[in-house]
């Protein structure tokens, strides 16, 4: 049995899922590092409890807290966001079907819709996500789902949630949303309407910078289905990175509270700063989308990114003589982490398609961390001025 009130965020983090009674006594779930389980009677071969199948004792109890967190009726992990993410798109799509996606994805989710989707006889076109009025041109006969993340990276950019679930119920579309960026402490899609939440849990939802993960999570009917085709493709997660994950969860909320308030400070700094040219961060009034965002949201995140006159030199100089934040791609750790996404992130998609979406190669994106959020403000002005 569940206790009970876990009413709030922060309660379910760290109850929800938790063995009852604790297994030997131990308060934290121990690690399960058995590849196999005497047979019990199993129905079916997804019931056999194989770590491939995704339900070992260390995958039940924290599918069990991902899906109390998002509010969701069940969840599954993966052995990457992209492994959850390909297994999602490959189970609610099928050969003759089509994908409505938004313009501005994480680049793996891109090229997979772009270089993979095709050989599956699946087509897609992509929608812009602040011009609901446009979207139904993009509508055809066969199409099924309609994809969006929360907050867009490198740009920050706020799609019309609202519009997207209106025109998915709207048009019988199942509504898929990556909410990586946001995570359940700042907005949770389903209790807003979406059909299936997405996530690299790599980033905010382990936190630490050590494993990579993903999960879905949505009705318990179409996570199974999920879970049935991952099964199949075998990106299953292992129960060493399912402990580490399902530790990092329980200090996501204050994790997170420090990240939307640092981040916040931090983009305010830079905003003001006469060294910054611009500054893209959804809790700023400057930000386009600011009034969407302040509605839907409860925090605008950790992730920020803005852009120096001087260009690709100077945006190079200045991250090199930063001493706080590490130069590397990736997100949502402790650490502060720096990079310029048209070098990393979004070096894939090209100089043509980049300018398009308004991504210049001098722009620089931050990860703020955990760090006093002084001293990353003094490190950043200190590097400003050295490289003015
Ligand atoms: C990192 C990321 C992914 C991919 O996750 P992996 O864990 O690296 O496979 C997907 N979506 C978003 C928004 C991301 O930031």
């Amino acid at each position: 049995m569940e206790p009970q009130p876990m009413r709030h965020l922060e309660t379910r983090l760290v109850h929800a899922g938790e063995p009852r009674p604790r297994i030997g006594g131990a308060v934290v779930m121990p690690i399960f590092q058995s590849a196999t389980y005497v047979h019990s009677g199993d129905l079916s071969y997804h019931d056999v409890r194989y770590i491939r199948l995704n339900n070992t004792p260390n995958f039940v109890a924290l599918t069990a807290k991902l899906a109390a967190l998002e509010n969701g009726e069940a969840a599954l992990v993966a052995a990457s966001g992209m492994a959850a993410i390909s297994a999602a798109l490959l189970t609610v799509l099928r050969s003759g079907d089509h994908l409505l996606a938004n313009d501005s994805l994480y680049g793996g989710t891109h090229n997979f819709i772009t270089e993979d989707l095709e050989s599956f006889g699946i087509q897609y076109s992509f929608f812009h996500g602040d011009a609901p009025e446009a979207w139904k041109k993009e509508l055809r006969p066969n199409t099924k789902a309609i994809y969006v993340e929360t907050i867009t990276n490198p740009l920050m950019r706020v799609p019309n949630l609202p519009a997207v679930v209106k025109f998915a119920k709207t048009h019988g579309l199942l509504s898929l949303i990556d909410n990586t960026f946001a995570t359940p402490v700042n907005y949770r899609p389903l209790d807003e309407g979406f059909d299936l939440v997405l996530h690299s849990c790599t980033k905010y939802l382990n936190g630490h910078t050590d494993i990579v993960a993903g999960t879905a999570i949505g009705p318990a009917g179409l996570v199974e289905r999920i879970r049935h085709r991952l099964n199949h493709l075998g990106g299953a997660l292992d129960p060493h990175a399912c402990f580490l994950l399902h530790r990092g969860l329980k200090t996501l909320a204050v994790r997170l509270r420090h990240q939307n308030e640092s981040a916040l400070r931090i983009a305010r700094f830079l905003e003001s700063h006469a060294a910054v040219e611009a500054v893209n961060y959804p809790g700023l009034e400057r930000h386009p989308q600011h009034e969407r965002a302040r509605s839907i949201f409860r925090g605008f995140g950790g992730m920020l990114s803005f852009e120096l006159p001087g260009g690709v030199a100077q945006a190079d100089r200045f991250i090199g003589s930063l001493t706080l934040p590490l130069s590397a791609p990736s997100l949502g750790g402790p650490e502060t982490l720096i990079t310029r996404p048209a070098a990393t992130s979004h070096a894939g998609i090209g100089p043509e398609e980049r300018r398009r979406l308004g991504i210049s190669d001098g722009l620089i994106r931050l990860s703020v961390g955990l760090e006093a959020t002084e001293d990353l403000i003094e490190d950043l002005d200190r590097a400003l001025q050295a490289t003015r």
